[in-house]
């Protein structure tokens, strides 16, 4: 029987701590960590994803600002709004809700984000800054899955990791902090043969890929640490259901750990944006503090 991740006992520790932090922050800098999330449209699952980031930011202290605008608005506009939050110094953290309507450019979109308040870590600049081993922001989704391998692994070193998916996102950013930490990396896709043998000789396999239960018990050798990142809706029996890419119940008897769907990876992702604003939050008051100048404007 494998040893279940829980995403949520594990993100309510990281919740726990950042609520700490921002506690410390406002007291002795009168600092309050600010994130401004933009929602375009009225997607239902990302309505429910932006309603989530902002109560989770609110219960850690953290000052939450929605910014919704209609599934018809312009780039100019939301182009427009960005800018304003870049130059607004209350605010540390900006996240523009993903997918937007097709009309709209992401890449654009997220290039207009500054950098340095970049709290998903997509702009071109923290992907090369994480690919060079530099101090970035890195995407909220592999950095929960780390904290979940650290919960195995003392040291990751020399370990066998296969990343099932390449997206900009979740699989590349994966792949990246698994080589940082001395794994050997394997990434595959759509287009790799010989898949279920790759995955069979890791000792880590991470699964982002969009694809109910495609990862099967036989692709798994016995002991691994399986991270399941997928969230695919289905129907059985009728009814509405969550389930990862992992075919949980036929791979879990031979996983030696495994994160479980729901309550794996995805509560750790929200973990991961609170820890990202507060990280900017901090490096902001700390470079104010170090300059003498007052951080009340912030
Ligand atoms: P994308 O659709 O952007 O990427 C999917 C990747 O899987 C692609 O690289 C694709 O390969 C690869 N792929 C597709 N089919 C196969 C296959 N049969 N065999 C091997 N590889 C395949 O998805 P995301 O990375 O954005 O998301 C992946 C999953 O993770 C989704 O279920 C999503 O909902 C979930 N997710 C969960 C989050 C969380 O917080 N838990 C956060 C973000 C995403 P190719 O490049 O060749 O097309």
């Amino acid at each position: 029987m494998a040893h279940i991740l829980d995403g949520k006992l594990l993100s309510a520790q990281v919740l726990e701590e950042v609520a700490r932090e921002v506690e410390i922050l406002k007291a002795e800098r009168g600092v309050v960590p600010a994130l401004a999330v933009i929602l375009v449209g009225d997607d239902p699952a990302s309505q429910v994803y932006v309603r989530n980031k902002a109560k989770r930011a609110t219960e850690v202290g953290m000052l939450s600002i929605e910014y919704r605008f209609d599934a018809d608005t312009s780039q100019e506009k939301l182009n427009k709004l960005i800018l304003e939050l870049n130059r607004d110094p209350t605010v540390h953290g900006i996240l523009v809700q993903l997918p937007l309507p097709s009309h709209l450019s992401e890449d654009e979109v997220i290039a207009a984000i500054a950098p340095g308040k970049d709290v998903d870590g997509f702009h071109p600049q923290n992907v090369g800054a994480l690919a060079s081993g530099q101090p970035a922001l890195v995407p909220c989704t592999p950095q929960g899955c780390m904290i979940m391998l650290q919960e195995v692994y003392e040291d990751l070193r020399g370990k066998s990791a296969v990343v099932v998916g390449r997206s900009n996102i979740v699989g590349k950013p994966m792949a990246m902090l698994l080589l940082q930490a001395n794994c050997t990396v394997t990434i595959v896709h759509s287009h790799t043969v010989g898949i279920e043998e790759i995955c069979r000789r890791a000792d880590i396999v991470v699964a982002a890929v969009g694809r109910a239960g495609l990862v099967k018990s036989d692709w798994i050798k016995p002991g691994a640490t399986v991270i399941d990142v997928g969230i695919n809706e289905v129907y059985e029996e009728g009814r509405r259901k969550l389930r990862g890419d992992v075919d949980f119940q036929n791979v879990e008897p031979i996983a030696g750990a495994i994160t479980p769907v729901p309550g794996g990876v995805g509560p750790m992702t929200i973990a991961c944006l609170l820890l990202n604003t507060l990280k900017v939050a901090k490096e902001k008051s700390a470079f104010m503090k170090r300059n003498g100048l007052a951080t009340e404007a912030m």
